[in-house]
């Protein structure tokens, strides 16, 4: 892995890392269900893992003959890679190998990582469109003491995925629900970032609206740590511009670029400075994580519109409630406020 700093936008950025396409690929290879070593006596239940590291590690190791170790019934959450295979977890390959059934986002996608691993799954899709409807086949299936695993295309499934309701439901019926951990674009920018760690809050996916992001923004916490968001590369430059507005534009961010993936990218910046970077560039390809350090004594106020004077204006020409819609929708700030504002005017009148 070599590590390289640059220097952007007249800063230093946070650095580049570069990987390996196959860093890790033969983990992946060797990985297969037909090498994985049998259960150990210190742990009954679960598979030998320090002994299938060694196998997977040390391929030529004669592993013995393999026999399917029993995974207990109940709901998996499983993470998977965000780009690498070789972030999968052996407690996924595990539950990947044993499942009954692998619920997931897309099939084309999930059948691609089992077929990576040398697996082959019945699958079923959940998405926001019918989780509601999965419901109650995920309680039959638990009912006759299946084994289910819930993953979605890439990271942890339920942060900005599906699965929330699915995972409520299994635990209100008394089902065992068991998280596997592993990779995530949420922890793996902010562990690599530079940025404080020792308190963040995840936002997720802001608006792409311009009055319900502005609303958003004016929302977030600030001087609680870092903030996290997920954004597309098409829609970076918007969402720089309007946190700058928003939070400031000196305070702290970092772009994080195709983590784990042969292009990883750090950048780092002020809010403004980065994004002036990116309204001069185009859209850069794949997926990013956006950090931005807010705090406080570095916000500056929104530019309030006029109001009053606004509301003048389309009071001539419109009635007193399309007026209010109008200025209402062009401000983003609340009906019932640009009401009670227009109410003053007409009254004076
Ligand atoms: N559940 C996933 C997780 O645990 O990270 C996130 C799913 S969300 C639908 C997809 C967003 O995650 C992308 O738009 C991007 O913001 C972020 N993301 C996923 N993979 C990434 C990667 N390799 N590098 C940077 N960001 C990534």
């Amino acid at each position: 892995m070599a590590k390289t700093n640059k220097t952007t936008m007249g800063k230093t950025t946070m650095g580049k890392t570069t990987m390996g396409k196959t860093a890790t690929g033969e983990a992946a290879t060797n990985g297969t269900s037909d090498r994985l070593p049998n259960s150990t006596k210190k742990e009954k239940s679960q598979p030998d893992f320090a002994g299938w590291a060694q196998t997977i590690l040390h391929p030529t190791q004669d592993a013995g003959p393999s026999k399917p170790t029993s995974l207990p019934s109940g709901l998996y959450i499983v993470a998977t890679p965000i780009g690498n295979l070789g972030d999968i977890t052996l407690r996924a390959l595990w539950a990947l190998r044993e499942a009954d059934l692998v619920f997931c986002e897309d099939t084309r996608v999930t059948g691609k990582l089992l077929h990576a691993f040398g697996l082959s799954k019945p699958m079923m899709t959940c998405h926001d469109h019918n989780e509601e409807a999965r419901l109650n086949e995920a309680l039959a299936k638990l009912a006759l003491g299946q084994r289910l695993v819930l993953v979605s295309d890439a990271g942890t499934p339920l942060i900005s995925d599906p699965g929330y309701r699915l995972v409520r439901a299994c635990r209100k019926a008394g089902y065992p629900v068991y998280p596997l951990p592993g990779a995530s674009a949420l922890l793996a920018s902010l562990a690599a970032a530079g940025l404080p760690s020792d308190r963040f809050t995840f936002i997720g996916f802001l608006p792409s609206k311009p009055t319900a992001r502005r609303k958003a923004i004016e929302a977030l916490p600030q001087g609680t740590g870092t903030l996290i968001f997920y954004e597309s590369p098409q829609r970076i430059a918007t969402t720089l511009t309007a946190l700058s507005e928003g939070l400031g534009p000196a305070c702290e961010a970092v772009t994080a670029r195709e983590l784990t993936k042969l292009h990883e990218e750090f950048q780092g910046g002020t809010l403004e400075d980065l994004a002036a970077h990116y309204a001069e560039i185009d859209p850069p390809k794949g997926e990013m994580v956006l950090l931005v350090a807010a705090r406080p004594d570095q916000a500056v106020p929104l530019a309030q519109p006029d109001l009053e004077a606004r509301l003048r204006q389309a009071l001539e020409t419109l009635s007193l409630r399309d007026a209010v819609d109008l200025v209402a929708k062009e401000t983003g700030l609340k009906r019932k406020e640009v009401y009670q504002k227009a109410l003053t005017i007409t009254d004076s009148v």
